[in-house]
């Protein structure tokens, strides 16, 4: 997934790449997502003030467990990003590389916001060595960010029975649901010395 420098024109340069499918299971491996089909990445990439703006975009289709009823759930997960790439030689003349923006920038990420009015200070930077940008570790770290902390096949699973292991979703299993944890039950008759 490599781009030359000198194949972006004043007027930019679009692109389509493709992730292979093992690539981007060796970048899920030790998650509990699995992709579906290889990734279809459109990137943007425009010469700006000595670096190169690049902005892309993707859907990444995965399956997952769902936490709550352990059926496995296909999601889809539309990703845009924006970075700033900045050279080598650049970023070590002018400390472009600022660690403590960097962190601030990436908290901002999670929100999901990324149309409207854009900053070219308020993108991520990256650096490359000036000639060649590799988008495959880009779109890795970017699949990788926008899986889900907790998933759920849907926001109103029910999730399985406690007690038979029925699946809530598909029908209520009439158990007892008055149920107390036997270690609870235990600490309950614990006097407190005092
Ligand atoms: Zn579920
Ligand atoms: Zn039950």
């Amino acid at each position: 997934m490599l781009v030359k420098i000198e194949e972006i024109r004043d007027t930019g340069l679009q692109v389509k790449k493709e992730m292979s499918l093992e690539s981007l299971e060796a970048a899920l491996e030790g998650s509990s997502f699995r992709p579906l089909e290889p990734l279809a990445v459109s990137a943007s990439l425009r010469k700006v003030s000595g670096g190169v703006l690049l902005e892309g975009r993707f859907t990444s289709r995965v399956v997952a467990e769902c936490k709550r009823c352990l059926t496995e759930s296909k999601l889809e997960l539309p990703v845009s990003f924006t970075l700033n790439l900045v050279p080598e030689s650049l970023a070590r003349g002018e400390g472009l590389v600022d660690e403590d923006e960097e962190d601030e920038e990436k908290k901002d990420k999670g929100t999901g916001e990324s149309g409207g009015s854009f900053a070219l200070d308020d993108a991520d930077a990256e650096v490359f060595d000036g000639k060649v940008i590799d988008l495959e570790p880009i779109v890795r770290e970017q699949v990788l960010l926008a899986l889900p902390m907790n998933t759920v096949c849907r926001e109103e699973c029910k999730g399985l029975c406690m007690k038979c292991g029925q699946n809530l979703n598909d029908k209520a299993c009439g158990c007892d649901m008055t149920f107390v944890d036997p270690r609870l039950a235990a600490l309950k008759n614990i006097k407190l010395k005092g």
